[in-house]
């Protein structure tokens, strides 16, 4: 599914990501945590193919295809979805109407007809039973005035719709509580199936309690230092991230 080597990027000129490694396979749940400042939401927005970000070395591969020469758009027609890829309020444009450009976009990418009204209707209700969104949010302009939960619920239901290949989610909101938590494990495990892959990026070992990720990777210092399985998690948990930097310190 996707396979990253060697991966660099720079911002700014100052290099965050020095060397990332790591194969996400169909039906795989990873998730990246790590102390603040690590460069995990860096990892996500080089992935999303944001600009401001440099590749400086190393290659991303998609289902076979060099990730990093797609244009974010492209990467979307590809099934990549980025939770944090459309954060932006639009005054005037409906939630729904937005929902239903990006689904036919992504169609009209594979050589899709685009839905129709009534193709279109029919999905939005079968996806909204599943991540329990009420129709007068979708009815709104696109996030303006969400709370926090409403937001993150928009953003699943917009996952739900697109039924993307590999989900990657940023979960950066510090303000992430039990509700959003309980959004958020809601829909990435509705979407958990043998042919899609999630990469949940979070500094929270709370959020997998909900969602038992298959792997757990530490990214520490813009590498990943340490790989595991779910009892990682509940290593950090216990012991904190002091640990992890201890050993990498001794290490070196
Ligand atoms: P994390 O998500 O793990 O907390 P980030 O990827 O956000 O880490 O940040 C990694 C490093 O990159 C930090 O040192 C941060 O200060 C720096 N950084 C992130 N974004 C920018 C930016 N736009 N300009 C300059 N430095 C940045
Ligand atoms: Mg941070
Ligand atoms: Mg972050």
């Amino acid at each position: 599914m996707l396979t990253i080597r060697n991966l660099h990027a720079n911002i700014d000129g100052k290099e965050i990501l020095k060397g990332i490694n790591l194969d996400i396979k169909p039906g795989e749940v990873h998730a990246i945590m790590g102390p603040n400042g690590s460069g995990k939401s860096t990892l996500s927005s080089v992935l999303a193919g944001r600009a401001d970000f440099e590749v400086t070395e190393g290659t991303v591969e998609f289902q076979g295809k060099d990730l990093l020469e797609l244009s974010p758009e492209e990467r979307a027609g590809e099934g990549i979805f980025l939770a944090f890829q459309y954060p932006v309020e639009i005054p005037g444009l409906t939630t729904t109407n937005f929902i239903k450009t990006a689904v036919n976009e992504v169609r009209k990418y594979r050589g899709e007809e685009p839905y129709d009204a009534v193709q279109f209707l029919k999905l939005m209700k079968e996806k909204m039973k599943m991540v329990h969104i009420d129709q007068s949010l979708l009815s709104r302009s696109l996030n303006e005035g969400f709370s926090g939960g409403e937001k993150k619920r928009n953003e699943i239901f917009q996952m739900a719709m697109l039924e993307p290949k590999l989900a990657i989610l940023d979960e950066t909101d510090s303000g992430l509580d039990i509700d959003a938590i309980r959004i958020v494990a809601n829909g990435v495990n509705q979407l958990r199936n043998k042919d899609n892959s999630v990469l949940l990026v979070t500094h929270y070992q709370r959020l997998l309690d909900y969602i038992v990720p298959d792997y757990v990777h530490v990214l520490y210092n813009g590498r990943i230092v340490k790989s595991g399985t779910k009892e990682l998690a509940f290593e950090l948990e216990e012991r904190g991230y002091d640990f992890i930097k201890n050993e990498v310190n001794e290490g070196q």
